[in-house]
């Protein structure tokens, strides 16, 4: 598991604007996916602020249309969700699976029960990446459109 996370945490961060655009300037975070530039003020996004600002005009999406929309890759999208930057709305035809047994959650890599049966007295280590599923469940549904994640 610690590989996959490392990968993870490397993908996400070669993501980040260094530099502005227009002037050449540092950059400096703002907040949720927001970079400003130091010298002309000029606001530059990461994949994160390119997909919450999709997100946010168009509202929920599906992952190949935010994908289409924003340029940022789908794997990168889905890291989000594994990280539980962004999440799946209740209603959505499509989830993600938890990796240990399969069953549909809206964001995170585990659901609530695997996560417990996982982490044991450990709590804390995986809460970030645990998950909520969905209320409205339709897993009977889904259970022929397996969709792969891809676990580096
Ligand atoms: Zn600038
Ligand atoms: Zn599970």
């Amino acid at each position: 598991m610690s590989n996959g996370r490392i990968e993870i945490e490397k993908l996400l961060r070669t993501n980040k604007p260094v530099f502005c655009e227009e002037c050449g300037g540092k950059l400096s975070y703002r907040s949720a996916g927001t970079y400003v530039c130091e010298k002309c003020g000029h606001e530059e996004l990461d994949d994160f602020g390119k997909i919450k600002l999709f997100l946010d005009e168009n509202g929920p999406s599906p992952i190949h249309m935010i994908a289409k929309g924003t340029g940022v890759n789908r794997d990168i999208i889905e890291l989000y969700l594994k990280k539980g930057r962004i999440e799946i709305p209740e209603g959505s035809k499509y989830y993600l699976k938890c990796e240990k047994c399969g069953c549909s959650i809206r964001y995170g890599r585990y659901c609530p029960d695997c996560a417990r049966e996982l982490s044991g007295g450990i709590a804390s280590l995986l809460n970030e990446e645990v998950g909520e599923k969905p209320k409205s469940a339709n897993d009977s549904k889904m259970q022929g459109k397996v969709h792969y994640l891809n676990k580096r």
